[in-house]
């Protein structure tokens, strides 16, 4: 049956942030160079609500990928994965003589209510903070730093593993809380979004100005045809770096918005923890035996022996395993 409700639910303010403004972006990006191979392909000829229709489609399916790949996006926003090992090792000691600096300066700081002390702290908590109130760096990103910082805190003060708990407490969040919380991390992804769609458009923008300096330097006859003009050789450099200057912006401003993401997420360990049935260890043990008595019952009318622990038909009056053990 066809779910109105549901294609209403995901077309909602969540997808605008997710897929149509990072799309919207990047088409924006892109228009330069379509126009470029338009001129040429179609000497001018071409309707430019078409050219606008296209570059938003393929930005929209593309930020769409980048959505169903944003487990692997994140890891390397985050600086765990597909990282050089010297590039992340030498990141990551800069940012740990930063934090080292900033609480050297805060701890010096005798009154405890200057501003100064207080934006240090705010600057700090962006890293995982033990209990033994310092704040450690543990990936070579900032983003890392905070998305570790607000995934740290339930094992921290709770003992809760967050990755396997945050499923479990989903389960028990009101409807409200859920959706709250998926606008809330849809203004924290929108951002990350741009920030990969602008990467995009500066490879795309690097390999025509390489096209380019290539028709411009060797007369290639195939490229300097195909509207590879040299005197697009510096628009083209400026775009490559244009693109990856906003790429960046995007990324720090996603920061604060993931700051954001993380209270809640805390929050939600502090107000709904207690709503876990959690059970103690024979507890579990013990309802395990239950579930798979009633299963054995039900699927074929089995019972366990209380002696020896196998499992005999209801119908009979004695464990026929070990009737003659006991009885001798
Ligand atoms: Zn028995």
């Amino acid at each position: 049956m066809f779910d109105i409700f549901s294609i209403k639910a995901f077309f909602g303010y969540p997808f605008f942030l997710r897929i149509v403004l990072p799309g919207t972006i990047w088409a924006g990006a892109m228009y330069p160079m379509a126009t470029w191979l338009t001129t040429y392909l179609f000497e001018g000829r071409v309707n430019i609500a078409l050219v606008v229709g296209i570059l938003l489609a393929v930005g929209f399916v593309l930020v769409w990928v980048v959505d169903l790949l944003r487990s692997q996006v994140y890891l390397v926003y985050e600086g765990r994965s597909f990282w050089i090992p010297w590039a992340k090792r030498k990141l990551q000691a800069k940012l740990e003589r930063k934090v080292e600096r900033g609480y050297k300066s805060a701890e010096k700081e005798q009154d405890r209510q200057s501003s100064f002390y207080k934006e240090t702290w705010a600057w700090l908590r962006m890293f995982p903070i033990g209990l033994d109130c310092k704040p450690s760096v543990k990936r070579p990103t900032l983003l890392g730093n905070v998305m570790a910082a607000y995934e740290y805190y339930p094992l921290s003060r709770y003992g809760m593993d967050s990755i396997f708990y945050w499923y479990r407490l989903w389960f028990k969040l009101p409807e409200s809380i859920r959706k709250e919380y998926s606008l809330v991390s849809a203004e924290a992804q929108w951002l990350i979004y741009t920030s990969v769609a602008l990467c995009i458009s500066a490879v795309l923008y690097f390999v025509y100005l390489v096209l380019t300096l290539l028709a411009r330097c060797f007369a290639l006859p195939f490229l300097s045809v195909a509207g590879f003009d040299s005197a697009l050789v510096w628009p083209t450099g400026l775009l490559v770096l244009l693109s990856l200057a906003f790429s960046y912006l995007a990324y720090r401003f996603s920061i604060s918005a993931h700051r954001r993401v993380g209270e809640y997420f805390k929050s939600i360990f502090d107000d709904f923890r207690g709503e876990l049935k959690v059970p103690s260890a024979p507890e579990a043990a013990n309802e395990k035996r239950k579930f798979q008595d009633a299963w054995a019952y039900l699927q074929y009318g089995l019972t366990r022996c209380p002696e020896c622990n196998k499992y005999f038909a209801v119908a009979e009056d004695k464990c026929p395993y070990c009737s003659g053990r006991s009885s001798q």
